[in-house]
């Protein structure tokens, strides 16, 4: 039997692991915020992956964003080493979900199955994918016990709220260093190759204004207002010349093949109160508005002229309102990333996606970002992509769920990769 057959029968006999695998996941709730039941998790991922031969480790992320002794950052590292040394494959994982929100049908920590689909929040997002690449690791290691190289899995906290006590904190202590490609199974679909993501940058802009009694506004000075020429400029200038802005990034959805801005929120004038406060608001001109901004870039533009947009904006504003002053403050950046087609990752997941599906693999990059930034940035690693099972229209929706007969391809696909990367 050829390596193909062979890891197809391999992971045709897991079939029910991989499901019970998935439903184990998706039962322990590992909601983020505000980061709950990540030391369970991890203990489950390292009793599994003991069992397969693997040496573990339980990184706790502390003095990261979000670690706590309530709610402490736990990661799992797990390696397992071959016959001979060579490179080092690694899966990326994370082991968070969103919050369950409104609209369920199903329990969203039931991990049911249904017509072939396993339902639960994070079945797609990701424990569909961190499963498939537990059974793809366990089986290619029954194929080819003899291989030449290293296998890692990492279950890592936090992706969903920025990857800082996860990714990051790993990257930050020389995790991946030892690592020579690495494959997050994202819910990407299981004949897509996600080779990166834009780029991100958010800003915070407040306008200043004077308080003055409300019955006389024109003694002070309305913070809103000038915040509302400000978004008057933006849909003027800023917004055209945004969807001008085509790149060559194969981002997915297609509306996302371009520039972007989300104005997060604004708030002026006095604070909401509490819901149980049952006066009547005070009369006041407000004297501070700010708007959080949440701009999304391509390759082909780089941060210096993307900040120097929204300050130009600004400034137009400036020349046409007297009294308007404002402020702009950075929150949070992260560079575009593409890793290159010819990368030794990319060659043999699309390989792989090929002798699986009977088709080439489409190339694609995310809107937004996830754990990759970090491995680039930090990690310095370029051969880096996110391919795995699920659809990613379903990620954070009720009723999320991944189809069984998916993860049981990506799984062969991952496997497969495998073989290729140590070198056949
Ligand atoms: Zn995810």
């Amino acid at each position: 039997m050829d390596i193909r057959a062979r890891l197809h029968k391999e992971i045709a006999a897991r079939r029910d692991d991989l499901i019970a695998l998935t439903q184990d996941l998706i039962r322990i709730p590992t909601l983020n915020p505000p980061g709950a039941n990540y030391r369970e998790i991890c203990d489950y991922l390292d009793r599994r992956l003991l069992r397969a031969g693997f040496h573990t480790e339980l990184i706790r992320a502390e003095g990261a964003i979000g670690d706590s002794d309530k709610h402490p950052r736990w990661n799992i590292v797990a390696r397992r080493e071959g016959k001979a040394p060579g490179q080092c494959v690694h899966f990326n994982s994370h082991i968070d979900v969103v919050e369950v929100g409104h609209g369920w049908t199903t329990d969203p920590f039931g991990g049911e199955v249904k017509d072939g689909r396993i339902y639960g929040r994070g079945a797609c997002d990701m424990k569909g994918g961190l499963a498939a690449s537990i059974i793809a690791a366990e089986a290619f290691i029954a194929t080819c016990p003899d291989y030449a190289g290293a296998i890692e899995i990492s279950g890592t906290a936090d992706e969903e709220s920025g990857g800082f006590g996860g990714v990051a904190y790993l990257a930050e202590k020389g995790y991946y260093a030892r690592v020579d490609h690495v494959i997050i199974p994202e819910p990407l679909n299981k004949d897509r190759i996600c080779l990166g993501h834009r780029g991100v940058w958010w800003a915070e802009v407040e306008t200043k204004g004077e308080i003055a009694h409300g019955s006389m506004p024109f003694l002070g000075d309305c913070a809103v207002r000038h915040m509302g020429a400000v978004v008057a400029e933006m849909e003027d200038s800023l917004f055209p010349a945004l969807a001008r802005k085509r790149t060559e990034m194969p981002v997915v959805p297609e509306g996302a093949r371009q520039s972007t801005l989300n104005i997060n929120s604004i708030h002026g004038g006095e604070p909401e109160q509490e819901e149980d406060y049952t006066g009547m608001p005070s009369a006041c001109v407000p004297d501070r508005c700010r708007m959080v901004i949440d701009r999304r870039f391509l390759i082909e533009e780089n941060i210096d002229e993307v900040q120097a947009e929204i300050r130009d904006v600004l400034e137009r504003v400036r020349d046409g309102r007297p009294g308007f002053d404002y402020e702009i403050k950075e929150l949070f950046r992260v560079l575009p990333t593409m890793t290159k087609r010819d990368a030794p990752v990319v060659g043999a997941v699309s390989k792989a996606v090929e002798q699986v599906m009977g088709r080439e693999a489409d190339y694609v990059v995310s809107p937004g970002t996830y754990d990759q930034k970090h491995i680039d940035r930090i990690g310095r690693l370029k051969n880096c992509i996110a391919y795995g099972p699920g659809v990613l229209d379903l990620a954070h929706k009720p009723d999320e769920w991944v189809g069984i007969e998916d993860m049981m391809q990506s799984a062969e696909v991952m496997a497969l990769a495998l073989h290729d990367l140590f070198g056949g």
